[in-house]
Order: C-alpha cells, then sequence, then structure tokens
C-alpha cells in the first residue's frame, strides 16, 4: 500500500520519529544561546520561531503525535501511531520504540528513531548545541535524511540561524 494511503505520509512519519523526543529541555552550554539580538535573546527566538520543544534538527517535538501520546500516558493511542508508522514505512515499529518524552532530553523515553538511527541528534549532543542551527558545520551531511523529508524543517532552521548573527 502506498503510505499516503492512509493519509499517513513518510513526512508525517519523519516529523512524527523525530518529535518523539523531549522531557527535560536541554540546559544551553552554547554562549550564543544568550546572545542578544533585535532586543531578544537567540533561546526567545528559537522558541517564536522554531517551536517549544526543538529538537537537534529543528523539528518541534511538542506537536507530535507521539510525543503527545507519550505525555498523555495513552497506550492506545501509542499503539494506534505504531500501526501507522508501520504502514508508512513499511516496517514493523513496535510502541515501544513510539513512546517519547522529546529529542531535547536526556533522561526519559527516547523514540526508537531518535534513540538509535539518528546520527544528527547524537552528534549535536556531543558538540553541546541546542539544535544544528548554532552549529558551524549546518546543514551537514548527518541531516539530509531529515531535511529529505521535510525542507521546511531547514527552511525554518535556516532562517533562524540567519537571525543568530553567528
Ligand atoms: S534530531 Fe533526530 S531525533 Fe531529534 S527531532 Fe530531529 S530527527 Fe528526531
Ligand atoms: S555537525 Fe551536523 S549534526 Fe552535528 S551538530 Fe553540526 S549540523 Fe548538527
Amino acid at each position: 500500500m502506498n503510505s499516503n494511503d492512509n493519509g499517513f505520509s513518510r513526512r508525517k512519519f519523519i516529523k512524527a520519529a523525530c518529535m518523539t523526543c523531549a522531557g527535560a529541555a536541554l540546559i544551553s552550554t552554547t554562549g550564543c544561546s544568550f546572545k542578544l539580538f533585535g532586543g531578544k535573546s537567540n533561546k526567545e527566538r528559537e522558541k517564536e520561531m522554531l517551536g517549544t520543544l526543538v529538537g537537534k534538527c529543528g523539528i518541534d517535538c511538542a506537536v507530535c503525535p507521539a510525543y503527545i501520546a507519550t505525555q498523555e500516558n495513552n497506550e492506545e493511542k501509542i499503539k494506534e501511531i505504531a500501526g501507522q508508522w508501520s504502514e508508512a514505512f513499511q516496517y514493523d515499529v513496535k510502541p515501544e520504540d513510539v513512546w517519547c518524552d522529546g529529542c531535547p532530553q536526556t533522561e526519559g523515553r527516547l523514540s526508537g528513531f531518535a534513540r538509535q538511527l539518528c546520527e544528527a541528534r547524537k552528534c549535536a549532543f556531543e558538540l553541546k548545541y541546542d539544535n544544528c542551527a548554532y552549529c558551524p558545520d549546518f546543514a551537514c551531511a548527518k541531516l539530509e535524511m531529515i531535511y529529505g523529508f521535510d525542507p521546511n524543517i531547514k527552511t525554518k532552521m535556516e532562517e533562524f540561524r540567519k537571525s543568530l548573527k553567528l
């Protein structure tokens, strides 16, 4: 079956999969995060331009269905999402790979994708960037797959990056 047949496209999948990562947001360790530009700090600008729970690639985890279902502790919804992702991705996604507290956190639940597959997340944590927009190597090859699924995320990140005046 085509991934769009049930209205759950691959793009939605990647958004959802990526957004299944949050919780205790990483406290910024990058100096530039607090730089003022246009009367606002970079963190204020980040919230305005990218969202309230920003993944390393720039996705707003707060609007991810898996994140929302996790916060609601909604087991039925998690199973439903696993079914949708399985169909969309033609891969047997287990419910345990859906529970997620969001990309920015390190102590809560993480989707299988965020936990095992996402090279960008791993890299940005190692380099201690709040998200990849703060990195001089943005947008590196590790982001290619994510931005390939949804180029809008890259566009948003490029705009945000410009606003940082790095
Ligand atoms: S960096 Fe990776 S795990 Fe984090 S939101 Fe983006 S795709 Fe998901
Ligand atoms: S090297 Fe790439 S994945 Fe790593 S923090 Fe920089 S932009 Fe992100």
